[in-house]
């Protein structure tokens, strides 16, 4: 099981409400499939949180028969935006008093005290490190750059370059790109409002969960004979059936999934004018085979493909491949394992 110098780095996942611990060895091999995660409590404040950082990790090492001497460094991936680097900017789905909080050297200060030296950080925007472990999977040895677009409750976006690294921009905001407009005439959707407070109709309200409510209302406008229409549930929980009816042929609901592959996939177009990649891999809940049929992966994917196809150069017609996610709910954590690991390698 230990191979070469038995070193490992960790990754520690940070959502508003789930912490996630995964590991990687000094081959980037995943030290651990198994998902292990706790409740993050942010509401609870810093140490609360750093605490349930560091006895997941304390968790995670014993689980896998290791110890804070085989530990390379941190990576910690956590929802932007920041200040600086490692300094938590105001996010909108995180405690107002986390503001400002400089995560990463509060954090590497907790894990050098626990470890006996001093371990570093490496902080970075979840989206973004979720992106690098599902680029080592799809480029391999290789040095293809990846574009990676994960719907979910927001959009996650992510562009890894030809070293592995994830566009972080000057300001650590770069690659939100679910926060670009929308071409909404090509969609024949009126601008939806955003959690971010744009106005000028955000990607991410159109392909993710986020902006359901509202694109459902449309929907419903325009088949006022569906049984919906006609329903007392609160729009969220009528949101919330739309995977399940779309999965068991309802034609609203399959119309409404058709139209968030579409506006992904122009998006997918635009995107890939900018940084033109070799891969293109889509994830986020609609992805995970524990969530839908493989019959609903398929489909989306082809109508992302296809619309996005129309609008590519011709030779990234033939050069761009697309695939799935594969690390699921695991994917942050390794990416931040990873980012450890290369920026070991670097120094
Ligand atoms: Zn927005």
């Amino acid at each position: 099981m230990h191979m070469g110098d038995g070193r490992i780095w960790i990754g520690t996942d940070s959502g508003a409400t789930t912490s996630k611990v995964g590991g990687v060895d000094a081959s980037g091999e995943p030290v651990s499939t198994r998902l292990s995660q706790r409740p993050t409590d942010a509401h609870k404040g810093k140490d609360h949180v750093l605490r349930g950082w560091l006895e997941a990790i304390e968790a995670f090492l014993a689980e896998n028969g290791r110890a804070w001497d085989d530990v390379g460094g941190v990576g910690l991936a956590i929802p932007g935006p920041f200040l600086a680097p490692g300094v938590l900017g105001q996010a909108a789905n995180l405690p107002k008093d986390l503001d400002g909080w400089d995560v990463g050297s509060d954090y590497a200060a907790r894990l050098s005290a626990a470890a006996g030296r001093p371990i570093k950080v490496t902080v970075g925007n979840d989206g973004n490190y979720g992106g690098v472990a599902e680029a080592r999977l799809v480029r391999g040895d290789g040095t293809g750059s990846v574009l990676m677009l994960a719907p979910g409750s927001g959009l996650g976006v992510a562009y890894i370059d030809d070293r592995g690294l994830p566009l972080d921009g000057a300001s650590l905001v770069g690659m939100e790109a679910g926060h670009m407009p929308a071409p909404l005439h090509l969609l024949g959707m009126p601008p939806f409002s955003c959690g971010c407070g744009r106005d000028w109709g955000c990607v991410e309200a159109y392909t993710t969960i986020s902006g359901l409510p509202q694109l459902l209302a449309v929907m419903l406008e325009r088949h006022p004979e569906h049984p919906l229409a006609a329903s007392p549930l609160p729009i969220k929980e009528k949101v919330l059936s739309l995977r399940t009816l779309a999965q068991s042929g309802d034609t609203l609901a399959t119309e409404i999934f058709d139209f968030q592959a579409k506006a992904l996939g122009l998006h997918v177009a635009a995107l890939a004018m900018a940084v033109d990649p070799e891969y293109v891999v889509i994830g986020g809940g609609l992805m995970d085979p524990e969530a839908t049929t493989e019959e609903f992966r398929t489909r989306y994917m082809r109508i992302l493909e296809e619309t996005a196809r129309e609008r590519l150069w011709p030779a990234q017609r033939k050069a761009i491949k697309y695939s799935q996610a594969r690390l699921g709910e695991l994917s942050q954590a390794i990416g931040a394992a990873l980012v450890a690991l290369y920026s070991d390698e670097r120094r």
